[in-house]
């Protein structure tokens, strides 16, 4: 497991690349490190990938039958799900001014072909970082509810909700991955620890009881039950 990041649920990259041999050889070392990893092989399978998936992380590869990594990195700032999901830029170009390029379109940074894993790993493990643990410290945003962790304190539409302990952790995990799906045993795992042992069932408990202060009256039900998958925070039903 990377250093940093989340033992909750593993990380998952989708490695975006067409040269088989590569893609193998990314997935067998991000594996190692505790990884999970999805694959796509061109510009257009990794939007439609990102969407089904819903990656911590993209490792994008520059040039990409269908779509270049470019345009796929353009898309996926436009998307307002995606705008903040963590891009790296592979290419076998070296010259700055594709970097430039590569950030400009919205990456967050840049390796270059051949790389040096340790130099990947480091890079994904800072962003992977950025990306979860700084806003543990601060508010945590989504639709129209806040969290301000150092308070403890959750507001929706500008009321106060109150929550349980049990309820705030499940809170604070779910706006921590808005719109992900997550199994019972997920959310045993990363809000009671994995070392509890408590049926699944106690899930339902909290999600009920989430629900219920969450939820004012006429307000959007913000936590998704998806039939025999879990549950998410989502503003839409589907
Ligand atoms: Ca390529």
């Amino acid at each position: 497991m990377p250093e940093g990041v989340s033992t909750l649920a593993k990380p998952l990259v989708l490695v975006v690349e067409d040269e088989a041999a590569i893609a193998t050889m990314l997935r067998y070392n991000l594996e190692k490190q505790g990884f999970r990893v999805e694959e796509a092989t061109d510009g257009q399978e990794a939007l439609i990938r990102i969407t089904e998936t819903q990656p911590d992380l993209v490792l994008l590869d520059w040039m990409l039958p269908v779509m270049s990594g470019i345009e796929v990195c353009r898309q996926i700032r436009r998307r307002s799900a995606t705008r903040d999901l963590p891009v790296i830029m592979v290419s076998a170009r070296a010259e700055d001014q594709d970097a430039v390029r590569g950030l400009n379109t919205g990456a967050d940074d840049y390796i270059t072909k051949p790389f040096n894993m340790e130099a990947l790993f480091a890079r994904m493990r800072a962003l992977l970082r950025r990306s979860n643990s700084v806003p543990q410290k601060g508010r945590l945003e989504f639709h129209d509810i806040s969290m301000d962790l150092a308070a403890h304190r959750v507001q929706r539409n500008n009321r106060a909700v109150h929550l349980g302990p049990t309820e705030f952790r499940l809170l604070e995990f779910f706006m921590q991955h808005p719109r992900r799906v997550f199994s019972r045993e997920e959310l045993l795992d990363a809000v009671w620890g994995p070392d509890i042992h408590v049926e699944s069932r106690t899930v339902d408990v909290h999600i009920r009881r989430l629900r219920k202060s969450i939820n004012g009256d006429n307000e959007l039900d913000v936590v998704r039950t998806v039939r025999a998958a879990g549950y998410a925070l989502d503003t839409e039903p589907v």
